[in-house]
């Protein structure tokens, strides 16, 4: 994979500085008009190429771009969408992690990725060595019967960013005290008592390594080492720990790192985006990408307005996506997404 790709970055470097018109000294007026006539008809076929060519898949995205040296020219729009669409294709990881981590050697889910099962601390400790480039992770399985639920219904009244000068690491769910809480995806009960700012709180390990956490509950009805399923009821909704009212704190984690679920829930829709979530390590954290969805890695000198123009979208749309505002500092290297 690593040869294509190098063939077709040398290909979107050779073309990729904008408009490409081979040098042509035209003697009289006539002639240039005959080659302009020519030029046209060229950029049609070229055009019809180009058309399709997100059809392609591997080998043979290489023969489309070599058509391109039949092409007297190549306009920039063809540049800009060939750019798009190899950095989409070839930005997924390869190594996929599924839900069957929990038939490795361990007892726990998803043993070969975590080191222990610690039943005292509500988040396991990692550093930065242990955390991948990239990771694929496949949060669902229709056929066993292993899909996503809300942990409750209810408004959205905090996301996750940050809040009041700290990083609030998930999403607050409005909800009445006694309200039922169920397991988001199915898994283990890893942690389920009173922790400081959190209150009662329950932490589950799913299969492809993931964890999901629920505080301020009222009570916990779940212990250490429980088998839950998606949509089974842990505990009751409340205000217990640093909690102004009562509301479900619901964080997703991957190797302890907070994930924000706004791009991996539907908020509106209470459903997943994708069955399967892409993850990039970036400076502090983890992007992570529905896949599926187009993504745009935040250069130096993007604007949103510059941003929704390349891609066909609106900067209301692209807010709404990503959780911002219209004057949100764009963080180069990050990942923000675009939309299906
Ligand atoms: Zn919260």
């Amino acid at each position: 994979m690593s040869k294509i790709r190098g063939i077709l970055l040398f290909w979107v470097a050779l073309f990729g500085c904008g408009t490409f018109l081979f040098a042509e000294n035209n003697k009289t007026e006539d002639v240039k008009q005959k080659k302009d006539t020519v030029k046209a008809l060229v950029v049609d076929n070229c055009n019809s190429i180009f058309d399709d060519f997100t059809n392609y898949t591997g080998e043979n995205i290489i023969n489309v771009i070599d058509s391109l040296l039949n092409c007297k020219a190549i306009s920039k729009e063809w540049m800009q969408k060939l750019n798009l669409y190899i950095e989409n294709y070839f930005n997924e990881p390869e190594n996929a992690i599924s839900l069957s981590g929990f038939y490795d050697d361990s007892n726990y889910p998803s043993g070969a990725f975590y080191k222990e099962w610690n039943t005292s601390h509500v988040h396991p400790e990692f550093n930065e060595n242990d955390l991948e480039d990239s990771v694929t992770l496949v949060l669902t399985d229709v056929s066993n019967f292993c899909h996503f639920v809300m942990p409750v219904k209810g408004e959205i009244t905090s996301h996750f960013g940050w809040r009041s000068g700290r990083q609030h690491a998930g999403i607050d769910i409005d909800l009445n005290v006694w309200d039922p809480v169920v397991a988001s995806f199915d898994g283990m009960v890893r942690f389920a008592q009173n922790y400081k700012g959190y209150g009662r709180v329950v932490v589950i390990r799913h299969y492809n390594g993931m964890e999901t956490l629920y505080a301020h509950l009222h009570r916990i009805k779940v212990k250490p080492g429980d088998v839950v399923e998606s949509g089974q009821m842990i505990g009751l909704g409340g205000s217990s720990g640093n909690s102004t009212g009562s509301h479900l704190h619901f964080e997703l984690r991957y190797k302890s790192i907070a994930l924000n679920p706004r791009y991996i829930i539907n908020l509106k829709e209470e459903k997943l985006y994708s069955d399967t979530l892409l993850l990039y390590k970036n400076k502090w954290s983890y992007s992570a990408i529905p896949k599926g969805t187009k993504h745009h890695t935040i250069q130096k000198g993007d604007n949103l307005y510059e941003i929704a123009q390349r891609y066909g979208t609106t900067i209301k749309r692209l807010c709404e996506l990503n959780g911002i505002s219209r004057n949100s500092r764009l963080v180069v290297g990050k990942k923000i997404l675009i939309g299906s």
